[in-house]
This record gives C-alpha cells, structure tokens and sequence, in this order.
C-alpha cells in the first residue's frame, strides 16, 4: 500500500516482483475511464508471474518490478472518465503534486523519488487507453543524441512481439501540453520512461481492421512482459 491519507477513499495498491537489483516500474488506470488498461496490465501481471517460463525466472533474478495497477482508484470507483476524486487529471499533474490535492499521486511520486534513489530503475511504463487512434504504440522522450538509440530499442523489440504494436505510430516528443505527464516528468528520474498507449476499438492487420477484445489486451500485455524478457537476454545485467 502507498498512500491512505485524507481525500483518498481507496489505498493505492504496490506489487514487488523479483529479487534483481535493477528495478521496472509498470503502472495504469490513472485515467480512471481507460479500461483496457487494466486487461493489459492483467495480461502482464498472469505472465511475469508464471511459474512455468523458465525465462521469466531468469528475469525476476535479474529485475525487480514494482508494479501500481490502479494509479487513481477514486476516479475508477466513482466511474469518472478522466479526473480523480477532486476533479484533476491527475496525468497533469506529476510536475506540481500537492499532499492535499492529489494525495496519492503525491505519495507514488515520492515513493518513486526514493526508489531511485536506492536502485538503478531501467524502466517505467505507465499504460493508457486512446479514444482516436488505432492499435497500440508508445509516447518516449526526447534525449539527447547519444542515448537516443537506447531510448528506441525497447519499442523496437516490443514490435516485433506484438502484431498490434505500431513501431511507426511511436513517436518521442517534448510538447508543452504533455509536460505534466509521468513520461514527462519521471522521465527526469528515469530515462526510459514511456506511455503505452492502445485504441479503446481496433488494430490493423494486413489491411483489415481487427476489433480489440479483452483477450487481445490481455495478449498485449503478455507481450510487454515477453519483450521485456527479451530486452534483458539482449542486454544482460548479470
Ligand atoms: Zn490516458
């Protein structure tokens, strides 16, 4: 649990999985109405956790994840669309968190101020739904040009394990009406810090138009977790 303070109905969960010293952090539904994000987040919490993958063994000993499935449970519990309980879209709000106002952003931010503090954190993803585009694809920052190519291998390997993922419809930006957003501002904690985005209605596949189902999300996830996985055989730790 990170948070239960005043203006805060429900406590906002923590998961710790694996043992590494390198941290991941994976967090959703901070835009309370953005449902498929919690099926993807299903998806990649049934898999990183099997028993049965070998690889993933090998992975929760080199990585640690700290896993935030619902970022804004009060938006969620009163079915807002996009604000929480006080009315902010708290996703504008990482720059300038008050305890009072967003008292739980307030305390996940700190914590993650912390947690870098203590360990090296390779990545965090923070996971959306959209309500326009199609398929699923990232939003990454913009970075100097010597880390650029690092800050592009992740989407790269996660295109190729997902057939929904669009590798040309990521995009790595620096736009003012973004600044307040976790990628934005944890990216100044993190550097490979992305916003995973997926359509609230479909992906293309050779030229069709494929509607997304629970399972697909769920796949989605599952594929997150596979190309995490392969990111780390590709650029072992230990
Ligand atoms: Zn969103």
């Amino acid at each position: 649990m990170i948070c239960n303070k005043l203006l805060l109905i429900i406590n906002i969960d923590l998961l710790t999985i694996g043992s590494g010293e390198r941290h991941i952090v994976v967090m959703a539904r901070v835009h309370p109405g953005e449902s498929p994000a919690s099926f993807i987040m299903e998806g990649f919490l049934d898999f990183i956790t099997s028993e049965d993958v070998i690889l993933l063994k090998y992975l929760r000993d080199q990585v640690t994840f700290k896993v935030i499935p619902m970022l804004n449970p009060d938006g969620v519990a009163l079915g807002n669309y996009r604000c929480s309980l006080m009315g902010f879209d708290l996703n504008r709000h990482w720059r300038d968190t008050n305890p009072w106002a967003q008292p739980g952003l307030h305390a996940v931010k700190a914590f993650l101020i912390g947690l870098e503090k203590e360990h090296p954190v390779d990545f965090c993803f923070d996971i959306h739904a959209h309500s326009l585009a199609t398929g699923a694809f990232m939003y990454g920052n913009v970075v100097s040009e010597d880390q650029q190519s690092e800050q592009q291998a992740f989407p790269k390997i996660f295109s190729a394990f997902a057939e929904d993922f669009s590798l040309s419809k990521t995009n790595f930006n620096k736009d003012a009406v973004k600044s307040g957003t976790a990628r934005r501002v944890l990216g100044g904690l993190f550097p490979k810090s992305y916003t995973l985005e997926v359509s609230f209605y479909n992906y293309q596949k050779d030229l069709r138009s494929v509607p997304y189902t629970q399972k697909a999300y769920s796949d989605l996830g599952e594929n997150l977790a596979r190309a995490i996985a392969e990111y780390y055989r590709k650029y072992p730790t230990l």
